[in-house]
């Protein structure tokens, strides 16, 4: 079942076949942008509009900003499509827009052009905004409109031109550094370190703000680095496990402690009189022996109370034919590769077509740390 409305997330639609959602969080900035710029800058910097007229220029005004950032993701989508990389769709949320770009970049040209375009596009609609706002320089709302959007348009590419990973800046800086050193591992470290410091400064500046009573400011400027700090570490430590998996099968990780659900059982029957919930959140249903499918303690939980009784296991599972599964010779890395771009917490692991595990992240951790007492010894 698809459904538009998922984890606080609503599907708008699909543009050029990119898809694009907004997180919730992304409404809250269009309101409170509308809300300083009606009460705080418009009012500023344009007397004498009645309320209506601050209240209607600040709305549009935030609606147009929203719409730029969907257009500078489009920029990266789009050149990220000529490419042939399979983008899966734009994402915004509170600290703006991410392409959601399946697959690593597969060169430094690819990945410079992909970064790049984004803060042109952004570049690119500050000159127009502020060129048109030249066209009506009377001071009007038509004016006030135009120049803040030219104004953060600029703002918007400069920022992102910042050189540190997850900026787009830090992927060109990353590309440039791959392309001289031809070492890609080595790029996305020095990225991401530049990124942290970014961050670092961000948080720092914010605090500076704040002691000189530009609270909000500074609040939102320190967010902005904390997010942007904890994203380029991140990155440092997906790369340090990534190193540490390197050579490690499925085989070595995944769990032989599974459990099997009758898939013939209401979902009050599940839960009454059984443990099987216990300890647990990922189950296989079955029947005759054989596995039909798989589900999660969440996917219960979904269904109202009042269906419990006559809603069956069988109702709620994915088909094993649509799971995703892996194998015990897949090499680790790729195993959570999957495991991550889908936001799954476990993988089923067949062999010869017969389910023998899981692995989970629970598994995983349980392997890295016994990894590590061996390697302390
Ligand atoms: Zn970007």
């Amino acid at each position: 079942m698809e459904t538009s409305l998922k984890n606080n997330q609503i599907r708008v639609g699909s543009f050029f076949g990119i898809p694009v959602t907004f997180d919730f969080s992304w409404f809250l900035i269009v309101i409170v942008l509308a809300w300083i710029l009606a009460v705080g800058y418009f009012p500023k910097e344009y007397k004498g509009w009645t309320e209506i007229q601050y209240w209607g220029v600040s709305i549009v005004t935030s609606v147009f900003f929203f719409l730029s950032v969907v257009l500078h993701e489009y920029g990266h989508s789009i050149v990220a499509k000529k490419y042939n990389y399979e983008v899966k769709g734009i994402k915004l949320f509170i600290f703006g827009g991410v392409s959601e770009i399946a697959v690593e970049p597969k060169n430094p040209k690819e990945e410079f052009l992909i970064s790049i375009a984004g803060p042109v596009v952004s570049l690119l609609l500050g000159g127009i905004f502020y060129y048109a706002a030249t066209a009506f320089n009377d001071k009007g709302m038509i004016y006030a409109f135009a120049h803040y959007l030219g104004w953060i348009n600029i703002i918007l590419g400069l920022f992102n031109l910042l050189p540190g990973f997850p900026l787009d800046g830090g992927r060109i800086f990353r590309a440039i550094v791959w392309g001289i050193t031809k070492d890609y591992k080595k790029a996305t470290h020095w990225s991401a370190t530049a990124g942290r410091f970014i961050g670092f400064s961000l948080i720092f500046v914010g605090l500076m703000e704040m002691m000189a009573g530009f609270v909000t400011d500074g609040i939102w400027v320190a967010l902005i680095g904390w997010f942007l700090e904890s994203a380029a570490f991140a990155q440092l430590q997906q790369q340090e496990l990534k190193k540490l998996l390197s050579g490690h099968k499925v085989a070595d990780a995944y769990s032989r402690n599974y459990m099997l659900v009758p898939d013939d059982i209401t979902i009050l029957e599940f839960f009454d009189g059984n443990d099987f919930y216990k300890n647990r959140s990922f189950f296989f249903a079955e029947n005759n022996g054989e596995i039909t499918g798989v589900f999660t303690l969440q996917d219960l939980l979904n269904i109202p109370k009042s269906k419990w009784e006559s809603v069956k296991i069988s109702d709620v599972i994915i088909p094993i034919s649509d799971t995703i599964k892996t194998t015990p010779d897949t090499p680790l890395v790729d195993a959570l590769k999957i495991m991550d771009e889908n936001s799954f917490n476990q993988l089923p692991v067949f062999e010869n077509g017969k389910l023998i595990g899981v692995l989970s992240r629970k598994s995983l951790v349980a392997y890295l740390s016994q990894m590590n007492t061996h390697a302390k010894r």
